[in-house]
């Protein structure tokens, strides 16, 4: 039978899976919000990605994202890699030159430089939220106007409001004082567009130098506003991919495939009980929290131990 790699990709926001073929072609792909929930959204994922019969065997696992070794240690996965990684595996899969990754996600952004496939250069901002998805969603319900829709309003501006790209709470408050001032809604969503590109500029690619090609991905990446804002203040060409949601799950369904193969069912994954727990050693003054993977009560893995001593025992 036919070898196919598994990615999945946790994120607080989302969850993304894909199941791709030795070629690297994607067979299946499930996109889903992780809702709290990463053990219950990879679960979801799995169904969503095997309901239907598949003609291959899946021989490799690769976990990537915020809870990629959660989510590693449940699936016994070949292999766990950081979103650095497993993003510019899977845009370079597909885009071979890119010089620049620019990512926006929900709740977290990062600019990973390239050259020749291999990463030159990265940074993330996981603390500011004016860059963000998120920061979008509630401007957008502000305005009660769907996220979805804001690239299409955005792009009828022909004179985007000047908006405080600095920080939410500026930009906020800006956006009220604009309303008052009788802007229209397209400048306005124009301009929240813009401030975000301009707070990405600013404070996640401050300092580094934007090469082409120019790869946006990420869910922010579906809105046509951000990424006109990006091309008119760089006055470079931004691509957005078909599956730029997928590169990290794709990223390290590929980096699966260097490691020894295994023997894959997910069939039964909805019977399966996970349990993660936590407890503090208290062995020495650094009282280091432990994480607990508990599988049908068993251990199957812990971390956060900074010494051997904090070990437990996994049966
Ligand atoms: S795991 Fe090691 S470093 Fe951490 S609290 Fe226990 S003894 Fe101290």
């Amino acid at each position: 039978m036919k070898k196919a790699y598994l990615g999945i990709d946790i994120g607080s926001i989302s969850t993304k899976g894909v199941l791709i073929d030795e070629e690297n072609h994607i067979l299946r792909s499930s996109y889903l919000w992780t809702e709290g929930s990463p053990i219950n959204a990879v679960k979801k994922v799995l169904k969503e990605l095997f309901k239907e019969k598949i003609e291959y065997n899946v021989v490799g696992v690769g976990t990537t994202g915020s809870a990629r070794k959660l989510i590693g240690s449940i699936l016994n996965a070949t292999i766990v890699k950081n979103e650095i990684t497993a993003h510019a595996i899977g845009t370079s899969s597909i885009c071979p030159n890119v010089g620049t990754i620019i990512e926006i996600g929900g709740q977290d952004s990062k600019i990973i430089l390239m050259e020749d496939g291999i990463v030159t250069d990265y940074a993330m901002n996981t603390l500011c939220a004016a860059g963000t998805g998120s920061f979008l969603s509630s401007q957008a319900n502000r305005l009660g106007i769907q996220v979805e829709d804001f690239g299409k309003i955005a792009l009828k501006s022909k004179n985007p409001a000047l908006l405080a790209a600095r920080c939410t709470v500026f930009a906020e408050s800006d956006l009220v004082h604009k309303a008052q001032l009788g802007y229209s809604k397209e400048d306005i969503v124009a301009g929240l567009c813009r401030s975000v590109a301009l707070n990405y500029l600013n404070n996640v690619a401050k300092g580094k130098k934007i090469n082409e090609p120019i790869v946006f991905q990420g869910g922010v990446s579906k809105n046509i506003g951000v990424q006109k804002a990006f091309e008119d203040i760089l006055n470079k060409k931004i691509d957005v991919l078909d599956n730029g949601h997928l590169m990290g799950a794709i990223g390290v369904a590929i980096l699966s495939k260097n490691e020894e193969e295994k023997k894959y069912d997910f069939s039964n994954i909805d019977q399966v009980h996970f349990e993660t727990t936590s407890v503090n050693c208290n062995r020495c003054p650094n009282n280091c929290e432990i994480i607990i993977v508990k599988k049908d009560k068993k251990i199957i893995d812990s971390w956060g131990n900074r010494c051997e001593k904090g070990e437990l025992k996994i049966c």
